[in-house]
């Protein structure tokens, strides 16, 4: 079976739209549609044809494209279930573990609500790659916009337990602000440090800083550091429980 392939696209002012793509098959899914004109320009670039659209959620700058690709290449759109109120023009709706194919290869289904109440992910869990909309930026994570702080926690323990090596791939580039934030919470932080003289790097390059690994993002995420005893100490938090600690860091950001 040949690999995976995935194309990241900057659409709009700083979100990510990606193909993903099995060359045997020839099938192609965009994950969300920020902007039909330069995915189907990525499209073109390629030679790739475009099957599906999975959507992770229902904001605009992620369905935004459906009706026109729709319209362009009479690809199968893809929802998660809990979404369906707000996106109506699905061709099938997905739920909490159920597997989604392209070709030969296959992602599972997490619902991740928090951000909104029905987010999805889409994780290739022998590929190690996952697309997780707007539940989880590098240093970051999606606002509550519709859920609630023990939700969200939930949400993102769910993306903790894969596997170090997975590869996230996020809908925005929020990166650089987020590691300002970062710096604020855990400035004791020796990987947080490194990785924000990498991001800065990048960002001065113009290039983008995500995918990023999990594993790394388990040692500069604040987000994902609930249970940081030094975390816990500069919020004065020592005995509270995770999804505590959690929503204070998030109440945090929101004023940030
Ligand atoms: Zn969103
Ligand atoms: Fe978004």
């Amino acid at each position: 079976m040949s690999a995976l392939k995935i194309k990241q696209i900057p659409c709009l002012s700083d979100n990510y739209g990606y193909l993903v793509h099995d060359p045997q098959s020839g099938q192609t899914t965009s994950i969300d549609s920020p902007d039909a004109k330069a995915i189907l320009a990525a499209l073109r670039e390629e030679g790739w044809t475009l099957s599906h659209i999975w959507n992770t959620h229902h904001h605009f700058d992620h369905i935004g494209g459906n009706a026109e690709l729709v319209k362009k290449t009479g690809c199968k759109i893809y929802a998660p279930a809990g979404e369906r109120k707000m996106i109506t023009d699905a061709d099938q709706y997905v739920s909490e573990g159920d597997q989604v194919s392209l070709g030969a290869f296959s992602a599972r289904v997490i619902e991740t609500p928090g951000h909104t109440l029905g987010h999805a992910c889409y994780i290739f869990d022998e590929e190690k790659s996952a697309f997780v909309g707007d539940t989880l930026f590098s240093m970051g994570c999606g606002r509550l916009f519709e859920g609630s702080a023990e939700q969200m926690w939930d949400s993102l323990s769910k993306l903790i337990a894969l596997p170090d090596d997975m590869l996230i791939h996020p809908a925005h580039e929020y990166t650089a602000d987020n590691a300002r934030f970062a710096a604020s919470i855990e400035p004791q932080n020796q990987d947080l440090q490194d990785r924000i003289k990498q991001v800065a790097d990048l960002r001065k390059k113009n290039q983008p800083t995500v995918p990023m690994a999990l594993g790394l993002e388990k040692k500069t995420n604040p987000f994902l550091r609930a249970d940081s005893k030094v975390i816990r100490a500069n919020l004065k938090e020592e005995g509270s429980p995770d999804a505590a600690v959690f929503a204070h860091i998030r109440r945090l950001k929101d004023s940030f």
